[in-house]
């Protein structure tokens, strides 16, 4: 079976159904090192917008996959990094467009917004899913760590202006970490900010996956609660539900394919094995071979182990 390199999945999204993946980033190339990203700090930095991939070669491997033969809900655009660093989104959204008619959604974290050019590409998507984790320079700085010189008020300014412009639906996320913008003050000053926004949902997430800081806490279900009363929002439960899929035909394989980005905690690495037939015999020893491998960081978080996968310089 053909081992694919840009597109993973179908991953089970509550936002989303089953979303099939479309990463054109290379791994942790990003404009910003968020304190809770999920796949560890930002090694690669940068704000300039290349062509990373081929669109060619992206876009025939979605046409090999023969989406119609799945059961997919959408296709996102989103992966290991930044995905509108990608210098070629706007032609890559027609494209996938003209090869299925599932929506196309795109999960960005919506600095590069206050430029015209994204703008305009991000037009053609279904849905947009910039990151709302901030309302003040202070803890854009603080949560988001961008890169360079980006100004709070310039990536506002770019929101703002998207959601004007755009006719597609617009789904913003806001991600509480403990005691960096989730108080009682962060909330109405969200409330605030919310209001000159032209949004559709409102989700509220917490950092329950192992972030790239060790002194990164997710909040609690009251603070969630608060938090989608007070903004109206909808609540992203604790862990995805559905399970895991890979086209990969070997086990670890696919397990080192889908943790690359898709961090997998104990229960979703378990639930995987359980899908493929595997006895609890194979399951132990999976588990136990992927914890010694170099590839692999077994992170424990909140007492639940989460595995986390990096891939070797073959890119494999
Ligand atoms: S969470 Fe998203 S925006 Fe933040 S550093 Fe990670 S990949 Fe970049």
């Amino acid at each position: 079976m053909k081992k694919f390199k840009y597109i993973y999945g179908p991953v089970p999204s509550r936002r989303m159904g089953n979303s099939l993946g479309i990463s054109p980033i290379p791994e942790k190339t990003c404009n910003y090192s968020c304190v809770y990203c999920q796949l560890g700090r930002t090694d690669h930095l940068s704000n300039i917008r290349e062509e990373f991939f081929p669109l060619e070669d992206i876009l025939s491997e979605l046409r090999d996959y023969n989406v119609g033969e799945h059961d997919i809900d959408v296709i996102s655009i989103v992966g290991e990094g930044e995905p509108t660093l990608y210098s070629r989104l706007g032609e890559l959204i027609i494209s996938i467009k003209e090869i299925t008619k599932k929506p196309v959604a795109v999960i960005t974290n919506g600095a590069l917004l206050y430029d015209k050019e994204v703008r305009k590409e991000l037009m053609a998507a279904d849905i947009v899913l910039p990151s709302v984790d901030a309302y003040s320079e202070e803890i854009y700085k603080k949560i988001d760590r961008p890169y360079g010189k980006f100004k709070f008020n310039t990536i506002r300014k770019g929101l703002i202006d998207f959601s004007d412009e755009y006719k597609g639906q617009l789904h913003l996320e806001i991600m509480l970490v403990d005691g960096f913008n989730s108080s009682d003050e962060d909330i109405e000053a969200f409330k605030e900010y919310l209001k000159k926004i032209n949004y559709d949902k409102v989700y509220i997430n917490t950092c329950v996956r192992p972030p790239a800081e060790s002194n990164v806490k997710p909040v609690g279900h009251d603070r969630i609660a608060h938090a989608v009363n007070e903004l109206n929002g909808i609540s992203i439960d604790m862990l995805a539900s559905g399970s895991f899929y890979s086209d990969t035909e070997n086990t670890y394989d696919a397990v080192l394919s889908i943790s690359s980005r898709h961090p997998l905690s104990q229960f979703e690495l378990k639930s995987f094995l359980y899908s493929r037939d595997l006895s609890e015999e194979d399951i132990d020893s999976m588990i136990a071979k992927l914890s010694v491998d170099e590839r692999v960081t077994v992170i424990n978080y909140g007492g639940i182990k989460t595995y986390r996968s990096r891939k070797d310089k073959r890119g494999n």
